[in-house]
C-alpha cells in the first residue's frame, strides 16, 4: 500500500465519463489544477447514442469543445411522439431550428468520451488522467479528502487532496461510501435493448422519434451524416415491459439476441419507417434495464461530493443523462473558482444542482414529456383520425413546455453563443 503519495492538485476527480472529464475541463479553464483517476486500463468508444440539449452545447461551447463534437454529430431538428400504429402525436422543432442560440446534437457516447478525453490530454497532459485505479474507499479528515484506490496492476494507492469529486456513474463506491444503506439501483419494469444500425435516412435525416407508450416502446434516431452510400448511423432503443422481483444486470456492454424483444415490433413497419428492418440490421445488441437511483438528501460530505449519474442517475426519458452531467460539471468548477477547493464550494455546487437534477429524476419516473404516448395511448388505444379529438394541442404544448422549464432548457434559460 503507498500512503499519500500526491497532494499536488486543487481537485481530484473519480471517473473519467462525460461528468469527470467535463469537470477537468472546466476547472483547468479557470486556473484550478486536477486530476482524473478512472478505473477502466483503457478508454474505449462504448455504448451507443445520447442526446446533448442546447443548454449542455452552450457550456461545452464555453469549454471549445462544442464544434468538434457537432462534426462528429447529427444536429437533431426535430422530436415527434407517435402512437404504436405509427400515427402522429406530437411534434416538434429541436436545437437551432426552435430558435435556440446552441444546437440540439445526437452522438455516439463512446466517441464523444473520447474527444472529451483527447481535449483533457491536450490542454492538462497526459498526466491528468490515470488509468486502472478503481475507487474503493473516500473520507474527510482535518486535512481535507482522503481516496484510495485499487490498482488493477495490484496493490493499492492512497491519494490525498483538498477535495475530491466522485464522477464514477451510477453504480458509485464513493455515494456508498458516504451514504451507505441507500439501497440497490431502482429497477423501473421495463428492459430497454439498444443498437446502432446503418440505414437510409428516415424522415429527413434529422428527426429522433419515439412510437408506442411506457409498455412498449421504439425510440430512434441518426447519429452520423449519411455516408458515401447515403447510409446514416440510426440509434435505437426498444423498450418492454418486463416484471422482475429482483434488479436485473446492470451492465453497459451485456451483449444479446434479437430474440429476446424482436416479436412484439414485428408488425410495426410505418409508411415512415420500418422497425423490423432497423433491429434486423443491428451488428450488436445491447440489454439494459430502466434504472435509476433515488435522489439524495445530500451529496457533499466535507470535502468530498458527487457528480453526474453518481449524484442523480435517472432514466433515460428527455434525453438529460449526459446534459446534466455537463450542467453540474460547470457549476462546480464555478463554485471551486469562487470559494477556493474547499468544503463550502462542494457545497455551493450542491445548492445550485441538487433540487433541480431531483425534480428531473422524479419527473421521468412520471415518462417526463413522453406522457403524451401514454395518454393516446389511454385515451385512444386502437388510433385516431384527429389527434386534436383526443389531445388537444394545448394539452401537448404544456406537456412539452413544463417539462423543458423543468429540466432548465426552456428558450429563456439557456445561455447563448
Ligand atoms: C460503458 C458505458 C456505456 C454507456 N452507454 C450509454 C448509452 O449507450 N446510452 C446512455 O444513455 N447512457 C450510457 N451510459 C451512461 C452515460 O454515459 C451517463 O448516464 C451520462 O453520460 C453521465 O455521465 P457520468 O460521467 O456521470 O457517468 P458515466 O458515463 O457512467 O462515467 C462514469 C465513469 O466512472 C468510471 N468509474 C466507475 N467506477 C469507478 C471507480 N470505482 N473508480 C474510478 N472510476 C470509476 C467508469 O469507468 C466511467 O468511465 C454509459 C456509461 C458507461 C460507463
Amino acid at each position: 500500500m503507498s500512503d499519500g503519495s500526491r497532494n499536488d492538485v486543487d481537485v481530484l476527480i473519480v471517473g473519467a465519463g462525460m461528468g469527470g472529464l467535463t469537470t477537468a475541463l472546466a476547472l483547468h479553464q479557470r486556473g484550478i489544477s486536477c486530476r482524473i483517476h478512472e478505473s477502466v486500463r483503457e478508454l474505449r468508444p462504448l455504448g451507443v447514442g445520447i442526446n446533448l440539449l442546447p443548454h449542455a452545447m452552450a457550456l461545452l461551447d464555453q469549454l471549445g469543445v462544442a464544434d468538434a463534437a457537432a462534426a462528429i454529430a447529427v444536429q437533431t431538428a426535430e422530436l415527434a411522439y407517435y402512437n404504436r400504429h405509427g400515427q402522429l402525436i406530437w411534434s416538434e422543432p429541436r436545437g437551432r431550428l426552435a430558435g435556440y442560440p446552441a444546437p440540439q446534437l445526437s452522438i455516439h457516447r463512446g466517441y464523444l468520451q473520447l474527444l472529451l478525453r483527447d481535449a483533457v490530454v491536450e490542454r492538462l497532459g497526459a498526466d491528468a488522467i490515470v488509468m486502472g485505479q478503481a475507487l474503493t474507499d473516500v473520507a474527510t479528515d482535518a486535512d481535507g479528502a482522503v481516496a484510495t484506490f485499487a490498482l488493477r496492476d495490484g496493490g493499492s494507492a492512497t491519494v490525498r487532496a483538498p477535495i475530491v469529486v466522485a464522477a464514477d456513474g451510477i453504480h458509485s463506491v464513493a455515494r456508498e461510501r458516504l451514504y451507505p444503506g441507500q439501497g440497490a439501483v431502482g429497477y423501473g419494469g421495463r428492459m430497454l435493448w439498444r443498437a446502432t444500425t446503418q440505414a437510409a435516412p428516415y424522415l429527413g435525416g434529422r428527426t429522433m422519434i419515439m412510437a408506442g407508450h411506457s409498455r412498449q416502446k421504439f425510440v430512434c434516431y441518426p447519429i452520423t451524416e449519411p455516408d458515401a452510400a447515403g447510409l446514416q448511423t440510426i440509434n435505437w432503443i426498444a423498450e418492454l415491459a418486463v416484471e422482475r422481483d429482483t434488479p436485473p444486470a446492470q451492465d453497459w456492454s451485456r451483449r444479446v439476441e434479437t430474440s429476446l424483444f424482436r416479436e412484439p415490433f414485428a408488425d410495426w413497419r410505418f409508411p415512415w419507417l420500418d422497425v423490423p428492418a432497423l433491429i434486423d440490421g443491428a451488428e450488436a445488441v445491447y440489454e439494459y434495464p430502466l434504472t435509476d437511483r433515488e435522489p439524495l438528501e445530500r451529496w457533499t460530505d466535507g470535502c468530498v461530493t458527487l457528480l453526474g449519474d453518481a449524484a442523480h442517475a435517472m432514466y433515460p426519458i428527455g434525453s438529460n443523462g449526459a446534459s446534466q452531467s455537463i450542467l453540474d460539471a460547470l457549476a462546480l468548477a464555478t463554485a471551486v473558482a469562487e470559494h477556493g477547493a474547499t468544503a463550502a464550494a462542494l457545497l455551493a455546487y450542491e445548492v445550485e444542482r441538487r433540487e433541480p437534477t431531483t425534480r428531473i429524476v422524479l419527473a421521468n419516473r412520471g415518462n417526463g414529456p413522453e406522457q403524451v404516448m401514454e395518454l393516446a395511448e389511454q385515451r385512444a388505444p386502437e388510433g385516431f383520425d384527429d389527434i386534436e379529438q383526443v389531445i388537444p394541442r394545448v394539452e401537448l404544448e404544456e406537456i412539452a413546455a413544463q417539462y423543458k422549464q423543468l429540466a432548465g432548457f426552456a428558450i429563456n434559460q439557456v445561455e447563448g453563443k
